[in-house]
């Protein structure tokens, strides 16, 4: 039976169980997948955002404000929905914060395209559009931005606290943003050019529960949340010779599974006399580099511990690699992976010192720069939405001694570009002309979610902030505290250009990928309009496919 091709029939490539979805099917489908993602996050933005409590399959709750986490949470399985995602993850690496105004704005333009898709405007021109006004914002952006002394620790407190408002560190924010201008500052390094480089390498961010927020500190060098491995051993070490080990202080078995038959009591002395040898000379060995304190990331064997105890060494085991590679940094000392290639020259030197209210080490170096926030809270999931709120307000304060320009917040950025486009529209031709002009549109939805989350009246605010800015009130923002209208500004509410930029230029990317695909072909199955009853609630994109791993949230 031979079954030969017929001339004129066309060609199937496609397994039976692919599905293919076309042109504007495509486009719709794709827009409903991204603006639910952004119907997601919307509720959490700015100070007055609500949280999302997310539940995954193993039952550990997550509580968190933050767009990324959200995202990266949700575990969405959805290809449209996952590129989204990747724009809030590039936002988290470009600039550390902005990840839910990323999301939101995307989510905008793809709505405010959508309806230029149904006046049957082509993708290309909405595209190339969007791709105008992006770059127009960013000339705007540089040109509405404000030079600042990068050494006014005031400011860059307000801009510390413009981030992680919000984010469960309200209480104590003066406190905590003071701790974070402090940490940038410690590892600021001027060059030779007199530009200021921040080196967030040389920070560690530490968390620790059962204290209240305020006792967060910040300290010079590392800290190591263990114990040492043996009672009998120092504690503190003042003039520290800092061996780091990535090497087991154990038995080593030439092959697991040789069998040692033993037949008589000589040989079994013999066999624990080898064994008892070979780790006397690793701690020997230990002991000749000169190091009187180890950090191992590995298992030190009893025996060893008390060798070790006997020389007066102070000895730590399961020391975690992240600590272990920052330490490496603080005492200046090498992370060895074979004991027996230890020498001399790869020792650290410091000091050590034993906190014994919170069973911690602190280890100091002797002319490095490293430091550690540690942060405090009452309970994990307190110090964990806290370290997501201080790991943004780092990135912005470090962002901001860098590149020394900031905006005035609260939605006042957002209208004032938007006014700005409009009259730049003004001189565009064609259809790209009413791109520019949704765009626009699309950067208000900003000061709306803003004054929405807040409890204001969202139109009664634009309107308010549109007159001010027509008036050349350039800073007018919203303030959500006061509900006012106001010079944020002045208010404190700052943020850093820079993010901004990086979310006008992240929202735009992603819209327009979204927008150039006519074409979906999957491999299995893409369940559409119609097939899923349960929808996500509260989005217009009840796409199927995303329902799935988001029962634990919303
Ligand atoms: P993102 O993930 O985009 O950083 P956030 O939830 O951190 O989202 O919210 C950031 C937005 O909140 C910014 O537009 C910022 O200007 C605004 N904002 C911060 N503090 C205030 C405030 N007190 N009043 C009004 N808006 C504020
Ligand atoms: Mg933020």
């Amino acid at each position: 039976m031979s079954q030969r091709m017929q001339q004129g029939q066309p060609m199937i490539v496609m397994s039976e169980d692919s599905q293919r979805v076309k042109d504007r099917d495509a486009q719709d489908y794709n827009i409903r997948a991204a603006r639910a993602v952004a119907e997601a996050v919307r509720s959490t933005l700015g100070p007055k955002g609500m949280d999302k409590m997310l539940v995954d399959s193993m039952g550990s709750v997550t509580i968190t404000n933050d767009g990324v986490t959200i995202l990266k949470e949700m575990d969405i399985d959805n290809p449209t929905a996952e590129m989204i995602i990747e724009v809030a993850e590039t936002q988290e690496d470009e600039a550390g914060d902005g990840t839910t105004t990323a999301v939101a704005v995307t989510g905008e333009l793809l709505k405010n395209a959508e309806e230029l898709l149904e006046q049957d405007i082509h993708p290309t021109a909405i595209i190339k559009g969007f791709h105008m006004a992006a770059e127009q914002a960013r000339e705007e952006i540089d040109d509405i931005a404000e030079e600042i002394d990068t050494e006014d620790e005031g400011l860059l407190r307000k801009t510390a606290e413009t981030s992680m408002t919000g984010k469960g560190a309200e209480v104590n924010k003066e406190h905590l943003s003071q701790l974070i201008v402090d940490a940038v500052g410690a590892v600021t390094v001027e060059t030779d050019d007199g530009d200021s480089v921040v080196d967030l390498e040389f920070l560690k961010i530490e968390t620790q529960s059962g204290r209240a927020v305020g006792e967060s500190e910040l300290l010079e060098g590392g800290i190591v949340d263990k114990d040492p491995v043996h009672d009998n051993m120092p504690t503190d070490v003042e003039d520290a010779s800092i061996l780091l080990l990535n090497d087991p202080i154990e038995i080593e078995e030439a092959d697991v599974d040789t069998e040692v038959s033993i037949t008589d009591p000589d040989q079994l002395q013999q066999f624990l006399d080898r064994e008892e040898k070979q780790l006397r000379d690793k701690v020997d060995h230990i002991v000749d580099t000169g190091a009187n304190v180890v950090f191992c990331q590995k298992g030190i064997d009893d025996l060893a511990q008390h060798f070790l105890a006997k020389e007066g060494i102070l000895a730590v085991r399961r020391t975690k690699k992240s600590d272990l590679e920052f330490l490496s940094e603080v005492v200046d000392g090498a992370v060895v992976g074979d004991l027996e290639a230890a020498t001399e020259d790869d020792l650290g030197s410091g000091s050590v010192t034993r906190d014994d209210d919170d069973d911690l080490f602190y280890v100091e170096g002797d002319d490095s720069h490293g430091v550690t926030l540690l942060l405090r809270g009452s309970t994990e999931h307190v110090v964990d939405e806290l370290e997501r709120g201080v790991t943004d307000a780092l990135d912005v304060v470090a962002q901001t001694v860098a590149d020394g320009r900031v905006l005035a917040g609260g939605g006042a950025i957002e209208v004032e570009l938007a006014s700005r486009l409009r009259d730049y529209a003004d001189s565009v031709s064609g259809r790209e002309q009413l791109a520019v002009e949704a765009f626009a549109d699309s950067l208000e939805l900003v000061p709306r979610v803003l004054a929405e989350n807040a409890g204001l009246d969202s139109i009664d605010i634009l309107v308010d902030l549109r007159a001010a800015h027509d008036d050349g009130e350039i800073r007018a923002g919203l303030n959500a505290w006061t509900g006012d209208v106001e010079d944020t500004f002045e208010s404190g509410i700052v943020e850093p250009a820079h993010a901004k930029e990086q979310a006008v230029t992240s929202a735009t990317e992603a819209a327009n990928l979204v927008l150039k695909i006519d074409d979906i072909i999957a491999a299995g199955d893409l369940s559409t309009d119609g097939e899923d009853e349960e929808m996500p609630p509260g989005g217009p994109g009840g796409m199927g496919g995303m329902g799935g791993g988001m029962g634990g949230m919303m």
